[in-house]
């Protein structure tokens, strides 16, 4: 696939394909079935945390058809950006995939001021302007719904891997749109735990995340792994507060995330992993929370920042 042969996230043993997208470890026999296609290599006790809050997400608009027809109804310019990501959310129920992934775009594009629009737009550039001449293959953490895999597949020659934990949000945004290229074997997907990447040690030249990094609680064991399976460079890509900023440190801290928005605090980290660390950091600008919504009340897209803050993107070039 794509370059990059996996190994037993179990006992790094050999694999040896099973059909339908499957692996069966010729080492220690453990079976790695595959969810619609895509191989999840992760024990089997994992759970698929997107697909639980999809399938509760799905409960609540069929307990509330209301909202859901409200919702359905109205048209796309009129929704805030919470509306616009319950609107995604159905469509993607629904089956709608390529309109979810449009209607998400919107609510992306209306949540977030324009300096954080350019700057994360910067920041995807940086790495993508990086690995041009790169020959890969480029493996991307925490890919979900494909924002710099879409960006990187259109501009960038070497082969791609996109994973996730979750199989179901790689195939509802991702597998139903890059059909050809998953055929011609430019781009492969793959469900893993972040905490057990399924390589050989140095097996994977480059790693790219885009707020990866800061979706996996407890960063510290997924930067380890990642330094692990690294042969050559970690382009991650993170959105930070003020060091100072205790009231948003403390609020990621309760999501499972101490330190990971604190440049500081992440960097010891990761050379605390073996990392050697330098930041590309973009510029401050000042940052309210994401709206909540009018018509799916008590919505919100962002857990954070919790009150409004300065931030900035700062992509992380680690060897
Ligand atoms: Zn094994």
């Amino acid at each position: 696939m794509s370059g990059l042969h996996p190994v037993c996230p179990v006992c790094r043993g050999e694999l040896a394909p099973t059909g339908e997208g499957g692996f069966s470890c010729t080492a220690c026999g453990a079976d790695f079935p595959s969810a619609r296609g895509i191989p999840c290599l992760f024990p089997p006790e994992t759970g698929d945390f997107w697909a639980e809050s999809q399938r509760a997400l799905e409960e609540f608009f069929g307990e509330n058809p209301a909202l859901s027809k409200a919702l359905e109804a109205a048209p796309p310019e009129t929704l805030n950006g919470a509306d616009l990501s319950a609107k995604a959310s159905l469509l993607r129920i629904q089956g709608r995939f390529r309109e979810a992934v449009e209607v998400h775009e919107a609510s992306w594009a209306r949540c977030y001021p324009q300096e954080y629009r350019d700057s994360f737009q910067a920041q995807m550039d940086f790495i993508t302007e990086s690995l041009k001449s790169a020959v890969g293959p480029v493996l991307d953490i925490a890919s979900g719904r494909g924002t710099l895999i879409s960006q990187l597949l259109s501009q960038v020659e070497a082969p791609l891997i996109a994973s996730d934990l979750s199989p179901t949000v790689l195939a509802d945004y991702q597998a139903s749109r890059w059909g050809e290229h998953l055929q011609s074997g430019r781009l492969g997907l793959m469900a893993f735990d972040a905490k057990n990447i399924p390589f050989e040690d140095g097996a994977v030249p480059v790693i790219t995340t885009c707020l990866g990094l800061q979706n996996i609680p407890g960063p510290e064991a997924a930067l380890r792994e990642l330094r692990r399976v690294c042969g050559g460079t970690l382009y991650a890509m993170c959105m930070f507060f003020p060091e100072e900023d205790g009231v948003n440190h403390r609020a990621a801290a309760k999501v499972g995330l101490p330190g990971a928005f604190s440049l500081e605090q992440l960097r010891g980290m990761m050379e605390r992993c073996g990392w050697q660390v330098r930041p590309e950091a973009g510029p401050w600008f000042q940052i309210q929370p994401t709206p909540e919504g009018e018509i799916a009340a008590g919505m919100r897209v962002d857990a954070l920042p919790a009150r409004e803050t300065r931030c900035r993107f700062a992509t992380l070039v680690c060897q």
